[in-house]
């Protein structure tokens, strides 16, 4: 049993959050009424205090765990749900389900499979509006911005109703009467592994390529908000999705490193920090299995002093504030170029202008960070500076947020650093933007080049040619031109690199086409004149 492999201090820690409270104590009654219809309306999940259940075989299960997980609501501490730290024959009961599952679902026809994604489609569509209550419960973010989670995970639905066209495979006559023809066929049971920042989104970048494909999937949602990927795996049961063949499990370490080993997993798709993502992909390799893993980042945006400035000022905040800076393609580090360092006034202006609140409230532009240790640490980075010398030109660290005094609530925060200090290298993952200095565009290029991770960048200019030179300049895996936030759309693939990323096979688009399948070659003969011929031939064949 892996659940009793888990230390007893960090059963401890796993067991609830000294700041928890009463289920429904802390949530404003407008609140309180959203959380009560949650729980009554969908089987997995509960915003009032309950168990959530793993989902195994399409049966909605209570755990018989002894170590819970506390999910509170970050705005106000309130207990809305526990999660299980899922048992090893939990664990086991779920990978036979999807293996079984296997069986049938890897043999029916690609249509079905895609009328299934379009049945799905339409029911987050009708379901929007409660998958959004659940995230902003538990992830904190803004109505608007929990819709926009939704939305992009829905794209990746869409795209994955392209199926037919994309599993196409290839045939030849390479010799006469011997055809070469190469299938996309399933691996098997397949798993995922999802970080708190989007809890539907990236759900919804495996749960579709991985079924489309003729898969099955094991996904284990982030433990600190599993309830958008619960009430999706209850949408694709009601889009008809047979039995076992997406399952639900719950858990942290144990549980990943459960998938990591077991044998029948032949796939992992990870997203997430760079500690866990690293153990995962080497843990997962180890084993055989096809490993995608994404990791953390340090998005540079430059501001060339040619650039449209209410465009460029707008966009960076926006893109370093938004979600409270908790995006993986969240502009995280500014660098003002030339004459563009007079702006910066400006830029800590309109950043100061954002409202920070609970994600219900209307006109919030900025919610609280994930936990109150994550609040902790980012106030720390955010002390470093001070520490090593650099300037806080737009402090939020002592933000109040009245009726909201247990929230995890950071102003906006902007820093000027040196490229050494420990603001700059670390990912912060809050509402804190770096600001550096450069001289030049070469400058600016070198500075990106020189950070370890890969995710995305951008740069703010009306100069098609400094555009080319910064685009043909910067190692980054995705490249925003007067866009802050260049995450792809479904029909690309993530492309982050460099210390972001592991596996060459990136999430959606054509490439989870490539990651979800394996390939079959098949030499067939089928010659005419042997309908005819009476006499074997005894030479070596040398048919051309
Ligand atoms: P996290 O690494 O703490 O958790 C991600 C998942 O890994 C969770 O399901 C968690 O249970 C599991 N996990 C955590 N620690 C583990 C460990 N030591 N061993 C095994 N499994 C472990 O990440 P998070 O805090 O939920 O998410 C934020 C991070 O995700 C940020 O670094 C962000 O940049 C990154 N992220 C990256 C992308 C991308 O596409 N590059 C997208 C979203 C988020």
């Amino acid at each position: 049993m892996f659940a009793s492999r888990v230390s007893p201090a960090r059963a401890l820690r796993t067991r609830s959050y000294s700041t928890a409270r009463p289920p429904l104590a802390g949530l404003h009654p407008s609140v309180r009424s959203k959380a009560e219809k949650l729980s009554s309306e969908w089987k997995g999940s509960s915003a009032t205090g309950e168990n959530t259940k793993n989902f195994i075989g399409g049966e909605f299960v209570e755990s018989r765990t002894s170590q819970w997980i506390d999910v509170l609501d970050p705005s106000t501490q309130t207990l809305l749900t526990r999660v299980p730290e899922t048992t090893s024959a939990e664990f086991d009961q779920a990978v036979d389900a999807a293996s079984e599952a296997f069986k049938t679902w890897s043999k029916t026809s690609v249509l079905t499979r895609q009328r299934f994604v379009l049945e799905l489609q339409r029911l987050i569509r009708e379901n929007a509006d409660s998958l959004a209550t659940s995230i902003v419960l538990e992830q904190g973010k803004t109505v608007p911005d929990a819709h926009g989670d939704i939305l992009r995970g829905l794209q990746v639905v869409e795209h994955a109703a392209s199926a037919p066209s994309l599993l196409l495979g290839e045939k030849i006559e390479g010799i006469r009467d011997m055809d070469t023809e190469v299938r996309k066929v399933p691996l098997g049971v397949t798993s995922a592994i999802a970080p708190f920042n989007f809890p539907a989104m990236i759900p919804l970048w495996s749960i579709p390529m991985a079924t489309v494909t003729g898969n099955t999937l094991i996904l284990k949602p982030s433990e600190r908000d599993p309830g958008a990927a619960m009430m999706i795996a209850e949408l694709c049961q009601r889009a008809g999705l047979p039995d076992g063949v997406v399952n639900v499990v719950h858990g942290t370490v144990p549980t990943v490193n459960a998938i990591c080993d077991h044998p029948a997993i032949r796939a992992i798709s990870f997203v997430g920090g760079d500690r866990a993502g690293k153990h995962i992909y080497d843990r997962g390799t180890k084993h055989g299995k096809r490993v995608q893993s994404n990791m953390g980042a340090k998005n540079h945006a430059i501001i060339m002093p040619d650039a449209n400035k209410n465009l460029a000022l707008n966009s960076i905040v926006g893109a370093a504030f938004g979600a409270a800076g908790q995006r993986c393609m969240a502009i995280s580090v500014a660098i003002l170029v030339g004459d563009a360092q007079a702006w910066l006034p400006d830029l800590v202006k309109s950043a100061s202008q954002l409202k920070v609140g609970g994600g219900f409230e209307k006109d919030v532009d900025i919610g609280p960070v994930i936990s109150p240790a994550a609040k902790r640490r980012i106030l720390g980075l955010v002390g470093s500076v001070e520490e090593e010398g650099g300037k806080i030109h737009l402090d939020g660290r002592n933000i109040h947020v009245p009726n909201y005094e247990y929230g995890n609530f950071i102003g906006p925060t902007i820093v000027e650093t040196d490229l050494n200090m420990k603001a700059y290298q670390e990912e912060i993952f809050g509402p804190v933007l770096v600001v550096v200095r450069a001289d030049t565009l070469d400058e600016g290029i070198e500075i990106i080049n020189s950070n370890r991770y890969g995710n995305g960048t951008a740069i703010f200019t009306q100069s098609g040619a400094t555009a080319r030179k910064f685009e043909n300049g910067v190692n980054i895996g995705q490249i925003g031109i007067n866009v802050p936030i260049p995450v792809p759309l479904p029909m690309f693939s993530w492309s982050g690199n460099k210390a972001s990323s592991l596996g060459d096979l990136g999430f959606y688009g054509k490439s989870a086409f490539e990651f979800y399948t394996q390939k079959k070659t098949i030499t067939s003969l089928w010659k005419a004149e042997d309908a005819l011929s009476s006499k074997a031939s005894v030479n070596m064949p040398t048919q051309r």
